[in-house]
C-alpha cells in the first residue's frame, strides 16, 4: 500500500490522506477515479495498462509500479501489484539514517534555522519528497538526502535527476553518505563521513565529513608558485586556483549551508564535471578569477561575510554573470574553463592561446604595418587600467581590501567598455573587432 497515487492520463498526484486527494480544484475525484479502476478491473484490463503508478517511493525512483484502489473498512487504499513494489516501501529506515536526520535538525536548530524530516514540497502537479529540509537564511533551503552503505544501490536511481529537480525548484541538494563509492560519483555533491554506528552519529561529540568539502588554494604563477603552471611549463604570470580537500564538521556543514557561507560548486574539466562544496568566499574569488571585463563576476552582498546573502544558492556560480555595460556584440574570448588551475587535466587553453587570438595577432600586424596600431592610445590606457585592476584583484586576500578592488575593477572595466562602444560607433566599425585588436593589443604586448 501507499497513500500517494500518480494518475498517467491526468498527470496528477492523488494524495490518498485527503479527502479532496489534495485536488480541491476537482470536485468528485475520488468517485471518478476509483469508479474508473473499478470499470477497468471488471472488463479484466490488467492493471499495468491502467492508469495508475505508486506517487510515493517507487516514482522517487523512478519505477513505475502499477496499482489499483480499493475501499477497506470505508478507508481508500492503493494497493501495489507488484510484490517487490511493495517492499520498497517497508524497507525500514536504518538506525544510522534517522540518527543523521536527528543530526542534520539539532545542527540547524543550534543555528538558529529550523528543519523538517521527510518534507513534501509541491510543485506544480507533482512534489519533491526531501530527506531533511533546512530553512535556511534569506529563504535559502537545504534539501539533505542521506544514503548510507545499509541500502542498497537501488536508493541512488536518478540521484542526477532528482538533485536537478530540487535545484531548479530552490532546493540545494546535499547528498550525504558513508560509502566512498557513492562519494566518488559526480551526480551530486556528495559529502561522505566514515560508516559510523547510530549512536555514534547521534551524539553531540564530532562528526567529520572527510570528502566533498574543499578550500581552494589561489596563488599567483610566478618563480615562487608551487605548482605548476596549468596552461604549460612557463610562468604565465596570472592568477590560478587550485582546490584541496579539507575536512569539515558535519554540524558546520548544515549550518554553514543554510547560511549560505558554504555553497556548492561545478566546473567541467575534460568530460567530467567535478562537483564539490566550498566557502561563499572562495567562490566569490573564483568568480573574479574567472571574470572578464564583459563578464563581470555577480554581485554579491556586502554583508555576506558575515553569512547573510539575498543572493539564491546556486549550482553555477558564473552561470548568471551581471555586465556593467552590455556590449552589443558576442564576447570577445571563448569562455575560459570554470577552473583551469585543476592539477593532472590536460593544459587548457589560457587567454593567450585561444583559437581567436591567431586571427587577432594577424589583425594587429596589419594594423602595425599601416604604421600604427590603430587605436587610439586612449582606449589602450584604459584597457590596461581595466586589467591592471583586475590582475590586483586575484592578488589580494583580505575580502575588504577585494571589495574594495573588485568596485575598482569594474569602474575600469565598465570605462573602457563605454569607450570602446563610443569609438565604433564614432568610427563606424564593428564594435566587438574593436574590443577584440584592442584586448590582443594590450594583453600581448610586452609593457
Ligand atoms: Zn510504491
Ligand atoms: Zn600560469
Amino acid at each position: 500500500m501507499a497513500n500517494v497515487v500518480w494518475h498517467k492520463k491526468l498527470r496528477i498526484l492523488l494524495d490518498l490522506t485527503r479527502d479532496d486527494l489534495d485536488h480541491p480544484e476537482l470536485p468528485d475525484l475520488w468517485d471518478t477515479v476509483y469508479k474508473t479502476d473499478r470499470f477497468y478491473g471488471r472488463l479484466g484490463v490488467p492493471v499495468s495498462e491502467r492508469d495508475l503508478q505508486c506517487g510515493g517511493v517507487c516514482r522517487d525512483l523512478g519505477v513505475e509500479a502499477p496499482m489499483h484502489l480499493r475501499m477497506r473498512g470505508g478507508r481508500r487504499e492503493a494497493v501495489h501489484e507488484r510484490r517487490e513494489d511493495e517492499e520498497r516501501h517497508i524497507a525500514p529506515m536504518s538506525d544510522e539514517h534517522k540518527a543523521y536526520q536527528e543530526r542534520i535538525l539539532r545542527a540547524a536548530e543550534e543555528g538558529g534555522f529550523t528543519g523538517d524530516s521527510e518534507v513534501r514540497t509541491r510543485i506544480g502537479r507533482s512534489w519533491i519528497q526531501t530527506d531533511t529540509l533546512v530553512e535556511g537564511a534569506d529563504g535559502r533551503r537545504i534539501g539533505w538526502e542521506v544514503q548510507l552503505s545499509t541500502i542498497d544501490e537501488s536508493g541512488l536511481r536518478g540521484v542526477r535527476s532528482r538533485a536537478a529537480k530540487a535545484a531548479k525548484n530552490g532546493i540545494t541538494p546535499a547528498w550525504h553518505t558513508d560509502r566512498l563509492a557513492y562519494a566518488q560519483r559526480n551526480d551530486t555533491h556528495w559529502t561522505r563521513s566514515d560508516h559510523l554506528p547510530a549512536f555514534v552519529i547521534a551524539r553531540t561529540g564530532d562528526l567529520r565529513i572527510v570528502s566533498g568539502f574543499r578550500v581552494l588554494d589561489f596563488w599567483h604563477c610566478d618563480i615562487h608558485a608551487l605548482y605548476p603552471c596549468p596552461y604549460g611549463v612557463r610562468r604565465c604570470g596570472k592568477a590560478h586556483a587550485t582546490p584541496k580537500p579539507r575536512d569539515v564538521l558535519f554540524d558546520d556543514m548544515v549550518r554553514q549551508t543554510a547560511a549560505g557561507t558554504i555553497v556548492p560548486i561545478q566546473f567541467r574539466a575534460g568530460k567530467t564535471v567535478h562537483r564539490y562544496w566550498v566557502t561563499s568566499a572562495d567562490r566569490d574569488r573564483l568568480d573574479d578569477l574567472n571574470s572578464d571585463d564583459t563578464r563581470l563576476p555577480p554581485e554579491r552582498e556586502a554583508a555576506q561575510a558575515s553569512g547573510a546573502s539575498r543572493n539564491r544558492p546556486t549550482c553555477q556560480p558564473a552561470a548568471t554573470p551581471i555586465t556593467a555595460v552590455t556590449p552589443p556584440s558576442t564576447p570577445a574570448l571563448p569562455v575560459l574553463p570554470a577552473l583551469s588551475a585543476l592539477p593532472l587535466q590536460p593544459s587548457a587553453p589560457a587567454i593567450e592561446t585561444a583559437p581567436a587570438a591567431a586571427e587577432q595577432q594577424a589583425n594587429i600586424t596589419r594594423q602595425a604595418t599601416e604604421g600604427v596600431t590603430g587605436l587610439p592610445s586612449e582606449l589602450i590606457t584604459l584597457q590596461q587600467a581595466a586589467d591592471d585592476a583586475h590582475l590586483r584583484l586575484q592578488q589580494l586576500h583580505d575580502h575588504h581590501e577585494r571589495q574594495l578592488q573588485r568596485q575598482a575593477w569594474r569602474d575600469a572595466a565598465a570605462a573602457v567598455q563605454s569607450a570602446v562602444t563610443h569609438y565604433a560607433r564614432t568610427k563606424r566599425l564593428n564594435r566587438h573587432e574593436v574590443e577584440a585588436r584592442l584586448r590582443s593589443l594590450v594583453r600581448h604586448t610586452a609593457r
